[in-house]
């Protein structure tokens, strides 16, 4: 059977079992026959041909970006969630997603060890979940906000800091890429004697690198300089199932235990949660901060059943609720659920790190998470930049048929870093090469042999 026929044959058979439960039977054996005419044939024909230009993202060799596979569930949850809870605004358009919305805030919440009255919810990324804590937290400090984060936050802080209008102070890093904090007190002390009020942003896992912020020791600043704390986990905030189980470093795991003394939190579970892109979340500690954003409703709604009334967005896709519902059911966001596929990813990546070093090149930081950055060795930075681009040149999507893999860049100019490293400094950033480490292998042999294949192809350009 071809493509297109097979396709149509199981949207006939999903349809027209889903249709018959709501009897809607006969009407929908006559749309049938119109729905999937010639014409409809013919055009499915051409768009699966369009859709052969897709990336393939379940491509072993694809370690480029933060996209990994969804699981089966969340996508199967997805489609089926969708189709009958379009919107997440209002409660009555749809009841079945949004109790799923709100027992997944539930277990979002639970996992970093919130206390009681804490909420938050879906949106459609890291991005909007950041803006919307960055606006509510300027709300109720009536406008007298600076917003401070590091270097390597996500370049979305700035915009949100243009968007709503905010001053914001970037602090440099040190040489493993984490908030320095000499720079972070002498900008706090300056900023608290001009009479402004802080929202600091730690990054759990910077998107570049896989670098955690020192969250532990901003705390102890909290408590002393009292300001607000944003933690964008956006990428790494799954990852706290792991805060126990000895998988991760000492200095993540305690950093992932105290994000509980956080205000907010943004993490996506399209990203490490493997649901289909379109999904970030937010949750706050503070109930009250929910009446910041609900003076602006303009309907009058049923306290906590109508998410619109919570949410800068408006219109939502009740889809992403009953996905992370599906999906957070069938892997647990534990350290025995969710947790089995992070600590494998961990191990993978340390496995791939000693690799890159047997092969001589060099690792930018020790990886924290399931990212890692490495350049090639030189005896000038030019040199070394110059090799990296050809690796990164090379392995790009249109390569993957000559069997090369795919891999992304990150790039630093970051002179702490520059300073250590044992070559003549004759350039002004650092390229290196990235590789996001999401796709699951439970098999040793077979983990090896990918990482055999990927240096055997980078070791070919160099
Ligand atoms: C990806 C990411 C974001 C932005 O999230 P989107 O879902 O792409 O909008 C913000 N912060 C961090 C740390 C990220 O990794």
């Amino acid at each position: 059977m071809s493509n297109e026929n097979r396709i149509v044959d199981n949207l006939r058979y999903c349809l027209s079992n889903y249709f018959q439960e709501f009897k809607y039977d006969e009407y929908n054996e006559n749309a049938f026959e119109k729905w999937t005419n010639e014409d409809f044939k013919e055009i499915l024909g051409q768009f699966c041909e369009r859709l052969e230009e897709s990336v393939d993202f379940a491509d072993p060799l694809y370690l480029a970006h933060m996209v990994a596979v969804p699981t089966p569930y969340s996508l199967l949850a997805f489609y089926l969630g969708s189709l009958f809870n379009q919107n997440q605004h209002a409660y009555e358009s749809s009841p079945a997603t949004t109790n799923m919305e709100l027992e997944t805030i539930e277990s979002i919440c639970g996992l970093f060890e919130f206390p009681k009255g804490a909420w938050g919810h879906l949106s459609s990324g890291g991005t909007l979940a950041n803006l919307e804590a960055a606006w509510l937290t300027r709300k109720k400090y009536k406008n007298k906000l600076k917003i401070i984060f590091a270097s390597t936050a996500h370049i979305s802080w700035r915009r949100i800091c243009d968007i709503i209008n905010v001053n914001y102070a970037v602090i440099e890093v040190n040489r493993k890429f984490q908030m320095n904090l000499e720079c972070l007190e002498r900008e706090i002390k300056k900023s608290q004697e001009l009479g402004e009020h802080l929202l600091i942003v730690a990054t759990m896992g910077t998107t570049g690198c896989g670098a955690i912020d020192p969250l532990y020791e901003i705390c102890e600043l909290k408590k002393k300089f009292n300001f607000s704390l944003h933690v964008d986990a956006a990428w790494g905030g799954f990852l706290k199932v792991l805060d126990n189980d000895r998988t991760l470093s000492d200095y993540a795991q305690s950093n992932l235990r105290i994000m509980k003394e956080a205000d907010s939190i943004t993490v996506d579970p399209h990203k490490q949660g493997y649901i289909p892109y379109g999904c970030g979340a937010v949750v706050y500690r503070d109930p009250n901060l929910r009446n910041e954003i609900m003076h602006d409703a303009p309907y009058t709604f049923i306290l906590n059943n109508n998410l619109g009334q919570v949410t800068l967005e408006g219109s939502r896709n009740g889809g992403y609720a009953s996905s992370c519902w599906f999906n957070f059911k069938m892997l647990p966001l534990t350290n025995e659920g969710i947790g089995r596929i992070y600590k494998r990813l961990i191990e993978q990546t340390r496995h791939l790190k000693k690799i890159l070093e047997e092969y001589e090149f060099k690792i930018l930081i020790e990886p924290e998470m399931n990212i890692i950055c490495f350049y090639p060795k030189g005896e000038a930075l030019a040199e070394i930049n110059m090799k990296s681009e050809k690796i990164i040149h090379m392995c790009v999507i249109k390569n993957t048929r000559l069997g090369y893999p795919v891999l992304s860049k990150f790039t630093t100019d970051d002179k702490q870093f520059m300073s250590t490293m044992r070559c003549t400094i004759n350039d002004k950033v650092l390229t290196t090469v990235r590789c996001v480490v999401s796709k699951v292998y439970w098999d040793n042999s077979e983990w090896n042999r990918i990482c055999e294949r990927l240096l055997e192809k980078i070791v070919s350009i160099t």
